[in-house]
């Protein structure tokens, strides 16, 4: 199965950092789950509204979301959702499918990713292992700090290393 992006993952992509949309562009081709791009540049005003119900830690002031224009003049991060049966769906097994096909595709267009499943200092590219193992280590982690872990499994940011 081939999967191409629709209109509205092609307006949400507008705005976005050319290597991030080079990498979905690519993961989109080799993915075996169909994905939307459910979110990809937002303004202050949006970010404070998901901040509000809780859907984000960054509240588009003072702590700013990779979504919002960077220095760079695009927004560096999306959200690449499974789209199930003609909906977006927060599946994990679907999440993982597509986890896989976008560091295939970041490792191969060279572009360093962070991925909200497991967070980290370290692009994406050079882990080893599944991403079903980064996230279940990133949970490990957070509670031996006594902290709760934030997943958000269908985001993904550009690293400057
Ligand atoms: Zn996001």
């Amino acid at each position: 199965m081939t999967y191409s992006l629709g209109r509205r993952s092609r307006q949400e992509l507008e705005g976005v950092h050319p290597d991030i949309v080079r990498v979905v562009e690519r993961a989109i081709e080799i993915t075996d789950q169909d994905f939307t791009v459910f979110d990809g540049i937002r303004t202050a005003a949006d970010q404070r509204k998901l901040y509000n119900r809780r859907a984000s830690q960054r509240d588009g002031y003072n702590r700013k979301s990779q979504h919002q224009k960077q220095a760079s003049g695009f927004g560096e991060a999306v959200d690449l959702v499974p789209w199930i049966n003609g909906k977006p769906v927060w599946d994990w097994d679907a999440i993982y499918k597509i986890a896989e096909a976008v560091v295939q595709a970041a490792v191969e267009l060279g572009v360093p990713l962070r991925w909200g499943g497991c967070w980290g200092d370290v692009p994406v590219n050079e882990l080893s292992g599944s991403p079903e193992n980064w996230v279940a280590a990133y949970v490990k982690r957070k509670r031996s700090q006594g902290k709760r872990a934030f997943n958000d499994g269908p985001h993904w940011e550009l690293m400057h290393p």
